[in-house]
């Protein structure tokens, strides 16, 4: 038996070691279907998300002024690079703003801050340091089952083996945030800035764009409005509700399709009432 549980595992190592790399890079494949009503004037996807292993990662576009929001995971590189030079300069993207540092949405990071030669990177005074090194905690789930994974995640990071599939090459920030930032000086209205809205991670930040929109990060939901991953669970609901409170009607999410005021206001009290 235990020689056969020693073949087993061996095997399973092998396998990850010589395809580990194949298997990721076709878990993060993007959903393109799922996309088309997403894009707007104003806010372009460049990479939609997989379910899990890869971020959305936004363009908004303001001409020599436009942004990028997240980066997606290292597997989603080329595809990253291909749609941005064929939607925009590079050399005009100002910003890129990291809504947290988890691997799916920060894997990039390091290679289009060297394509994307007048962008700064930013990213919140709690997690520069999860930047600098390429690694952050799998967060906590809400959901009992997606908790289970999230617990047996964890434990897997531990394993040097496994530990390469979810940390990044690791970058310096150019500016950390703390409550938030304002975005007039790069040519975006007074109403337009980053907010600090923890609860997914104690540095998550959000972009909002005329108190309007929103571009969240993994604030709310994970493919699903009601799929809710906190490290701080209370704190995420103050932070959705802080986001309702200002007016914001648009949440563009870091997995899936964009969420309605009326999607998250029925996530929100769902989740304070258990
Ligand atoms: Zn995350």
């Amino acid at each position: 038996m235990f020689f056969w549980l020693t073949v087993f595992i061996a095997g399973a190592v092998i396998i990850w070691v010589k395809y580990g790399d194949i298997i990721l890079t076709t878990l993060s494949k993007p959903n393109k279907k799922k996309y088309k009503k997403v894009t707007s004037d104003r806010i372009k996807i460049l990479v939609p998300s997989s379910y899990i292993l890869s971020s959305n990662v936004y363009l908004i576009e303001n001409g020599r002024n436009s942004i990028i929001v997240d980066t997606g995971s290292k597997y989603i590189y080329k595809e990253l690079i291909d749609n941005l030079q064929k939607l925009t300069n590079p050399r005009h993207i100002v910003l890129i703003v990291l809504t947290h540092s988890h691997f799916d949405h920060t894997g990039c990071v390091h290679r289009l801050k060297q394509l994307c030669t007048k962008a700064k990177v930013v990213i919140h005074e709690d997690e520069k340091m999860c930047l600098h090194d390429g690694n952050c905690n799998i967060p906590r789930s809400s959901k009992y089952l997606v908790d289970v994974a999230s617990r047996i995640g964890q434990i897997l990071t531990y394993v040097p083996i496994l530990k390469h599939y979810s940390t990044y090459e690791g970058i310096e920030a150019d500016i950390t945030v703390t409550d938030g930032m304002s975005l007039t000086s790069y040519g975006y209205s007074n109403t337009s800035y980053i907010l600090h809205t923890p609860g997914h991670t104690s540095g998550s930040i959000s972009v909002i764009l005329d108190n309007n929109i929103a571009l969240i990060g993994d604030l709310v939901g994970n493919g699903s409005v009601h799929n809710m991953y906190a490290d701080d669970p209370e704190t995420m609901s103050r932070s959705i509700k802080k986001l309702l409170d200002i007016g914001i009607e648009t949440f563009y999410g870091g997995h899936g399709p964009p969420f309605t005021r009326v999607d998250v206001l029925r996530a929100y009290e769902e989740h304070i009432e258990n």
